[in-house]
């Protein structure tokens, strides 16, 4: 990982290497965080998160599930997030904030723990290796299910639940694959790891619906967008695990792997054991519309202001970030 010169904490942006949360911090053992991730594009109006706002919206709601009141609001972080890229000087990058509960109570109630919150980007190629646009993924339908609904949110992007995603990793990897699929408790379809799934089957795009056990992708909204316009018809549904190996095409989405074919899974080679048409044009589609190719849909990107623009804002370069003050008291238990 390459630091920045930045990193955004609870209103003040602080060096990278001073960016430190103490060993008892709440969320460190039992999981209570809740994030989001975003991308920063290079495009011809400058550096420009994709779909900023929702992003924000979706971290603010998760922390809600968890009942952790955000001391920010939506407003605030989204101007801190483009703040912190412009003031790191980036171009393109990955965007990371994060609201856990922080330190000075532990136990299971967390409700008197403060909540932090804080916002971190650096550079991050292809998440998945730079061929996998162009040559595909090998998956594994995982032996471990998808968390279920009775016991924690799949809604939620919640630190904690990503455990699921770490053990299902690990597994694909050390059998020899580049990701797993993972099925919800009733053992249909549900995602990735940290992607939503997606089978083209005689034209047809079917997805996982909203009962499955899924996280609601941004990505997967932009595609759902994307296929209709381009005259595709896309369906959420239970997809049973065989549909998958018959299928024409499988691709994946999310804001960190983008939008990559999946060439073969469990050792079925998906349709050609190549990207599929449609799963290519999708793919340009959206690369497209992240870097500001289509007027359509440049109301995704959130532009970056110009350093200079920051400098006048401040007098002289001084900085008082915006997002800075919290809406709220940042005493523990704000709201209990
Ligand atoms: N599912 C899971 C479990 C994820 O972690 C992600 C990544 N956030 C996604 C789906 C895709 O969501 P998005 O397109 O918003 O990144």
């Amino acid at each position: 990982m390459e630091p920045t010169d930045l990193i955004w904490m609870n209103g003040s942006f602080v060096a990278w290497e001073d960016a430190k949360i103490h060993v008892l911090t709440h969320g460190l053992h039992y999981g209570t965080g809740v994030f989001d991730s975003m991308r920063c594009y290079e495009t011809e109006l400058g550096p420009a998160v994709f779909r900023n706002a929702e992003h924000i919206d979706r971290l603010v709601r998760s922390a809600e599930l968890y009942y952790m009141p955000v001391p920010y609001s939506t407003e605030q972080l989204r101007a801190a997030t483009l703040e912190l890229v412009a003031r790191n000087g980036l171009s393109s990058c990955y965007i990371r904030p994060i609201v856990n509960r922080g330190y000075g109570q532990m136990g299971l109630n967390p409700l008197d723990a403060p909540v932090d919150v804080t916002i971190a980007c650096w550079e991050w190629g292809a998440y998945l290796g730079d061929e996998c646009f162009s040559e595909g993924v090998r998956a594994k339908v995982s032996s471990w299910r998808r968390i279920s609904p009775d016991s924690l949110i799949p809604h939620a992007k919640a630190s904690g639940q990503y455990l699921n995603s770490v053990l299902a990793k690990i597994e694909s990897l050390k059998a020899g694959y580049e990701e797993a699929i993972l099925l919800d408790d009733h053992g249909y379809v549900c995602e990735g790891t940290g992607e939503n799934v997606y089978a083209v089957r005689d034209g047809v795009i079917v997805t996982p619906g909203q009962a499955n056990s899924i996280l609601d992708g941004i990505t997967r909204r932009s595609i759902f967008q994307l296929a209709g316009d381009l005259g595709y018809e896309i369906v959420e549904r239970n997809i049973a695990r065989a549909e998958l190996y018959l299928a024409d095409e499988v691709f994946m989405s999310g804001t960190a792997a983008e939008v990559v074919p999946v060439r073969e899974i469990d050792d079925h080679v998906v349709g050609e054991g190549r990207p599929g048409e449609i799963t290519r044009v999708l793919q340009k589609a959206f690369d497209d519309a992240v870097h500001g190719r289509s007027e359509r849909y440049r109301e995704w990107l959130d532009v970056v202001p110009a350093a200079a623009a920051l400098e006048t804002r401040d007098g002289a370069g001084a900085s008082a970030p915006l997002g800075g003050a919290p809406q709220a008291a940042r005493a523990a238990g704000a709201d209990g």
